[in-house]
Parts: structure tokens; sequence; C-alpha cells
């Protein structure tokens, strides 16, 4: 026997008839890339979403096409996530740091239709817009005045003129929850990107279960600024959840560096943020130079690679922002753990409570999660087997946009790469990324420990540890490291470092100090470029 209830498809356009309708005064803040602060309400972004809608339709662009962004976090490209996916069309949000071969590649791949971008990425798109095959319009999300005099991109649209031409009456249509609302590819470290098509279903399922409290606990009460970017992994949901719960929202544009970020920070009142260590640490770096301190912040969201420890303790210890940390993948939308304490936890202090903070957390309701190891076999939840994790959920793809890279799923369970340990309470911690383990003598040795102990050095800013070929062990650890500005410390030291801290035989066997570590296009640690660039490294001993 059925249920006796309404059959309402869960679509992206009820998250702003709902944010207009409850929350229409609410102000989503933009530091534009023209350089100015940008102000306006839901009520401003859901009208304009509307007239967005309508243009669309004048470019010709139909039910299911790909539309394409190259843009910063913006109250245009927000209206744009809300105009294309509620109209029908879907958001490809293309990350602008990639190759311009790569973007070439992957606008082709998706037959992105149209592609809108901010002013900043002009000399791209001038780049790129003889090449890519399907594009038939390409549009500059700012006003006449700030068009080019000239350019090379053919019928270069403007978006403020698009839409001052149009009604902002516009009827969002309803449609199977089931039809494909965004899409945005992987990085590829490894082969071609591969596309992540998500439904507005599983984006509606996935902004519940990222605004619940033991989630990023979104309110009406938050102020949030998205460090993370809108083009990847539609910044883990958070606009989507802002316009859920009325939370306002501050978007910092391009200026993710710590002295523009703490001043939007401070002038807005800003009580959230999220984004990847890398990001965290100009920003600490900034704080601690200028002896500033945060008046309305009270938490931040770190994820998309391990948080080291000593990172947790800056903000918690000297600034009193706690950190959350948070675990997620492109093809999971991007939320799968969060690292938020029970209430036996609560009680620790000190080294104890950071430890737990160091995992990356218990999965959200809707996804379910295994370890496995080498013949699919499941492991045990001790938090000491370490073995592949397998996920599934509502929001975890099923296979790639257009079938790429065949069947990928096991036994119903999306194969994450990545290597980790389940403790009892369900908290499950990343040893590495199954092709960044090192291999010493058959047995392995995470390198994200390795890290975080050089990491809560005092003389390091930054440091990677990779598999270094060795005659005897196949491979041993090498860590390498960026020292902080004027600070000094000898390799000796940093191996002494280890000392105690884990067992003698993962130490590294070597250090090399660089002036920088490769960082890719979502601001992750490239380690297959380290790997390349040390595949002669002779290790001591060796
Ligand atoms: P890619 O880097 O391939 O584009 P994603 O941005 O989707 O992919 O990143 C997913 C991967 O990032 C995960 O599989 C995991 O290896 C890593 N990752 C994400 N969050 C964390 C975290 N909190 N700690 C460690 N690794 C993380």
């Amino acid at each position: 026997m059925n249920g006796s209830m309404m059959q309402q498809p869960l679509l992206v356009s009820s998250l702003l008839r709902h944010a207009e309708r409850h929350h229409g005064e609410q102000e989503v803040v933009s530091r534009r890339v023209e350089g100015d602060v940008h102000r306006y309400t839901f009520g401003e972004l859901a009208s304009r979403s509307r007239q967005l809608a309508n243009a669309l339709r004048v470019l010709g662009v139909e039910f299911g096409d790909r539309v394409g962004t190259l843009a910063w976090n913006g109250y245009r490209h927000m209206e744009l996530y809300y105009a294309v996916s509620g109209s029908g069309a879907v958001l490809h949000t293309l990350n602008p740091r990639l190759h311009p071969d790569q973007v070439v590649w992957i606008a082709d791949h998706a037959e992105d239709q149209v592609l809108f971008f901010d002013l900043t990425f002009l000399p791209l798109v001038e780049a790129v817009a003889s090449r890519v095959k399907t594009i038939k319009a390409f549009v500059l999300m700012t006003d006449r005045a700030r068009m080019p005099a000239k350019t090379s991109v053919p019928n270069l649209l403007c978006y403020e003129d698009l839409l001052a031409a149009q009604p902002d009456h516009f009827d969002w249509p309803s449609f199977d929850e089931n039809t494909a609302s965004s899409l945005c590819y992987t990085s590829g470290t490894t082969g071609n990107p591969k596309g992540a098509l998500y439904s507005h279903r599983s984006t509606l399922l996935h902004t519940y279960a990222v605004a619940l409290p033991d989630a990023m606990n979104v309110s009406a009460r938050e102020v949030i600024l998205p460090v993370v970017p809108m083009f990847h992994v539609n910044a883990w949901g958070l606009p989507y959840a802002a316009c859920m719960t009325g939370a306002k929202l501050v978007f910092p544009g391009p200026f993710l560096d710590g002295k523009n970020l703490h001043e939007l920070f401070e002038a807005e009142g800003v009580t959230m943020s999220a984004g990847v260590p890398t990001v965290w640490q100009g920003l600490l770096a900034h704080v601690e130079a200028n002896n500033l301190k945060f008046s309305t912040m009270r938490r931040t969201i770190i994820g998309g690679s391990a948080c080291p420890p000593a990172m947790m303790r800056a903000f918690q210890d000297r600034y009193d922002v706690q950190v959350t940390h948070a675990w997620g993948m492109t093809e999971i939308s991007p939320l799968g753990t969060v690292c938020a304490l029970k209430p036996k936890q609560q009680k620790l202090d000190g080294e104890q409570r950071l430890a737990i903070q160091a995992k990356q957390g218990r999965a959200v309701f809707g996804v379910d999660m295994k370890i496995v190891d080498d013949e699919g076999k499941e492991l045990p939840r001790d938090g000491k087997a370490a073995g592949e994790l397998l996920v599934r959920g509502p929001w975890i793809i099923e296979k790639y946009f257009k079938g790429e890279g065949g069947q990928v799923l096991v036994d119903g369970w999306f194969p994450t790469g990545d290597v980790c340990t389940i403790d009892a309470d369900g908290f499950m911690q990343i040893t590495d990324r199954s092709k960044d383990v090192i291999k010493s003598g058959g047995e392995w040795i995470g390198s994200i420990d390795l890290e975080n102990i050089a990491m809560a050095h005092p003389s390091v800013a930054m440091a990677a540890c990779i598999a270094a070929p060795h005659p005897k062990w196949d491979e041993r650890p090498l860590l390498v490291v960026v020292k902080k500005a004027g600070a000094e410390v000898s390799r000796h030291d940093l191996l002494k470092f280890y000392d105690g801290k884990i067992a003698k035989w993962w130490t590294p066997d070597d250090v090399v100090f660089v002036d920088a570590i490769p960082l890719g296009a979502t601001g992750k640690v490239q380690k297959n470029k380290l790997r390349d660039q040390y595949r002669d490294h002779k290790l001591p001993g060796a």
C-alpha cells in the first residue's frame, strides 16, 4: 500500500522560491572581480535569476543543454546556479585554474552551448574561444561600462545587458526530480577528467544533509563565507544550503589571500567559513604576522585534503575558531563525513581531543560506508584495520557522465581510492589515497601522518611526503618541505622531530627543502608531480 502523500519533485528552483518568500530580506554580499563590494538580498537574487532564465531562452538554451561557467564565488555565479538548473538546463562549472587545453577538452566533452565568464578570465576565454566546438554564445559577467573595447572572442555578449532586456517573471518549470542539474569534472590527476552529473534530487537531498547540525550546521543565524570555490563541487553545497535555511552569504570573489579574507570576515560579521587547508595557511600567517583576531568567526569547515592538527590547534587555541574536519569527493556531491564529536568525546581536551578531530569523521545520514581488503572482504571497524573505503548513497555517482570509465561500482558500492580506518564510534580516518600510499617492504606507511607531524614543527610552512624508490624496501618515505619565511631547520632536526611520535621505521629516510610544493587546480598537493620530480632521488644509505 502506498502512502497518501503528495508527489512533489525535489527541484533546485524550490530552494530559491523558499529563500525569496521566507528570507527575502537576507543579504548576499560579494567582493566583485571589479574590486568593489556588491550587496543585495535573496529577493533580488530570485528576481534576477528569473530574468536570467528568460535570457537563457533567448540564447536558445534548451532543456538538458549544458551551460558552462568560468567564474569566482559571487552573486552572478549564484544567479546562474539557480537560473540554469531551475529552467531544466545543466550548470557546468569549469575550473579556471586548469590548463587551457584541459578547459577546451572538458567544454567539448560536456558539449557546452553557452559559456558565462568573469572579467578575470577574458584572456583564458580568448585563448580557447576559437578551439571549443559547441559553444554558440560567450557571455561576459559584467556591465556595459566594463565590456572590453576589443576582443577576439566572437559575438561577446554582456551579462547585465542580457538581464536588463528581460522581465522578472518566469514560471520555474516542474519536471522529474532525477533530471540532471549540474555537472562537475574531477581534476583528473590520472587520465582524462571525468564528469559527475548531479540531479535535482541528489542536490536537494545533499543540501538537507549539509545543513544538519552535525554536518555543516547551517541556519538563518549564520553568516557564511565559502572560500571553497563555486567551480568545484558546488562550493560543497553551501549556495544551496544558504537558500534552504536563510543564512547570509558572503562571497570573496578572486580575493582569497589572508588580508582580504580577514577584512571581509570582520566587515560582514562572518560566523563560519569553509575551504581547503592551503587557504587557511595564508589566513593564519596573515593574522599571526599582524597580531589580529577574529571578532565574529566561530568555526570553519576544513576538507579537501587532510587538515594538519597543528592548524586546528592554531585556530582553536589561539583564535577560538572551532575547526570541523570533513571529507568528500566530486563524485559524492561532495559531502561524505564530518568530524562532529559525540558527547563522550566532548569531555576530552588537549591532544586526545585533537586526535579525534584529526579524523575525517562520521558518515552523514545518507552515506553508507565500509572498508575492504585487496580481495574486497569487509574489514573490522576497530580503528586499526586499514583498507579501501567504499561508499553508497543517493548523492553518490552511479556512473560518470557519458559512461566514461565504464562500470565504476563494485557490487553497488563506489570505490573512493582512499585508504582508511573506521573506529568503533564510526569515525573514519584516511591514511592515504591508494595512489599515494608508500609501500615499504610490503607494508603501508601513511603519508598523511608523516605530513601532520612535519607540519607541527614551528619552522615548517608546508610538507608533503612521497614514496622514493629504494633498492631494498622498494619504496621509502621522502619528506618535501617548505620552510616558513625566515625560519631555519636542518634535515637532522626535522627527522629527530619524529622520535617517539611514530614507529621508528615510518620515519622518512630523507628531507628535501624546496621553495614551493606544486598545487593542483583545487589547491591540493600534486604528489604525482613530486614523485616524477624525485624519481631519481638517491636516499641516504640506498
Ligand atoms: P580530485 O582531487 O581528484 O579532484 P576531489 O576534489 O573530489 O577530487 O577530492 C577527493 C579526494 O580528496 C578524496 O578522495 C580524498 O583523497 C581527498 N580528501 C578530501 N577531503 C579530505 C580530508 N578531509 N582529508 C584527507 N583527504 C581528503
